[in-house]
């Protein structure tokens, strides 16, 4: 789960970790509110979406000139303006795909004088299994480009989780910020903390870009790209309240509320299979067909009549679906009750695009008595070959 960066920064506050003082604002007049509130003379409006690369984007429906989703405002009727030219506007960055964001919230904060711009990050390390920071002098807007052309200039170590964090880690990545004096016990002080916050708020990705040592030589966090592990919201609630479900995909949030593993994809053949591994084999299988899945869907391992149901109603969904292909194979799952749920689906929903059935395991054969004795449309196949190539035929047969 992402949040955005009014809340990463709050987050940042009630862990001492240093960042620029501010606060959101869902209107141009609580822009012009918050702006008040702050010294300036320099205040800086951000858009709030959960995507990076704001400060490069465009908005898609601007007049001429109305800059990207972070603006130095020089006074509060400047905060006023940019306010309202991105409220209700489309921002489209290279993270947010063609379609862009809608901005519903902005966050102003207090300007700083930038003297430098760094690079951190963190995230768990699965090839290690420890928590590893990233860090690099070159921060700022390009660190994609900095990947890119000069990977010497990124720097990567990891915190052994049995001895902790320590303050030679602070000094290490001091060090390789290039921070001298004062600065280096910033730094161990804030790598303490956010290590301290990474740990216990079970985060899986900080990216702070940028980092920054300001004209009098403070080190403050800038951007704050946050993302937490979901299967540990359960202890977080307080995480789980600052969910704002209009970043997230309608058909993903439907899913979540039943329980499935759904996401969206761009191909045409929707996919309901049991099992991450038998969706991801089920997904390649339809590739090397020649077709594209339409998304990732499992139903679990236990799924009933009804989470069958609202998986078909969820795929159904999808205007670019033109072929479905259930995978199923019944361990602890019985195959005639998968069977009842996709002939009562495709009955109540009215299926009308080919419609391809491969079961396996516990009860098959009752299971394939049941679709074939429904009347419906409902073409079975015997194993996982033979149920990519009849989708594929059926799909090219209904074109
Ligand atoms: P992003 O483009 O979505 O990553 O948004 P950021 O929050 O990183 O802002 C983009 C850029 O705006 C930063 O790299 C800074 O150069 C600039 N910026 C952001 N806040 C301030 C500020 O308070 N003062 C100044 N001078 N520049 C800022
Ligand atoms: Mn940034």
């Amino acid at each position: 789960m992402n949040i955005h960066e009014y809340q990463a920064k709050d987050l940042y506050r009630q862990y001492g970790i240093p960042t620029g003082e501010g606060f959101p604002a869902f209107s141009a007049e609580e822009a012009v509110e918050a702006a008040k509130k702050l010294p300036g003379p320099i205040w800086v409006v951000k858009a709030q979406i959960h995507a990076g690369g704001r400060g490069k984007g465009k908005f898609k429906e601007a007049e001429a000139g109305t800059g990207g989703g972070v603006r130095l405002a020089k006074s509060v009727d400047e905060v006023r303006t940019f306010a309202s030219q991105m409220l209700g506007r489309t921002l489209v960055t290279a993270q947010t795909g063609d379609d862009g964001k809608q901005v519903n919230r902005l966050y102003i904060e207090d300007g700083s004088a930038i003297a430098r711009e760094l690079y951190l990050s963190m995230l768990v390390d699965r090839s290690t299994g420890r928590v590893a920071f990233i860090a690099s002098t070159e921060g700022g807007m390009d660190i994609e480009k900095v990947a890119h052309d000069t990977p010497e200039k990124i720097v990567t170590f990891s915190i052994d989780p049995a001895s902790g964090f320590s303050a030679y880690h602070g000094r290490k990545l001091a060090f390789t910020l290039g921070l001298a004096g004062d600065q280096v016990n910033q730094c161990v002080r804030m790598a303490g903390n956010l290590y301290r916050m990474f740990v216990e708020k079970d985060m899986s990705l900080l990216e702070i870009n940028p980092l920054v040592v300001t004209k009098d030589g403070k080190l403050i966090c800038l951007d704050g790209k946050m993302n937490f592990d979901s299967n540990a919201l359960f202890r977080h609630k307080e995480i789980v309240e600052l969910r704002d479900l209009t970043e997230e995909d309608p058909a993903e949030i439907e899913a979540s509320k039943h329980d499935l593993a759904y996401v969206k994809l761009d191909g045409t053949i929707g996919c309901l299979v049991n099992g991450a591994g038998l969706a991801m084999s089920t997904m390649d299988i339809i590739k090397l067909y020649g077709l594209e899945p339409a998304n990732f869907l499992d139903v679990g391992g236990s799924a009933s009549k009804e989470k069958v149901k609202e998986a078909f109603k969820i795929i159904l969904n999808d205007p670019n679906v033109n072929g479905i292909l259930v995978n199923i194979f019944g361990g602890i799952m019985r195959c005639d009750i998968i069977a009842e749920g996709v002939v009562a689906a495709a009955r109540e929903l009215g299926v009308k695009v080919p419609l391809v059935v491969r079961l396996e395991g516990t009860n098959v054969e009752l299971g394939k008595e049941i679709m074939a004795a429904s009347g419906l449309k409902i073409v079975a196949a015997d194993n996982l070959e033979d149920a990519a190539k009849k989708i594929t035929a059926e799909v090219k047969k209904a074109a």
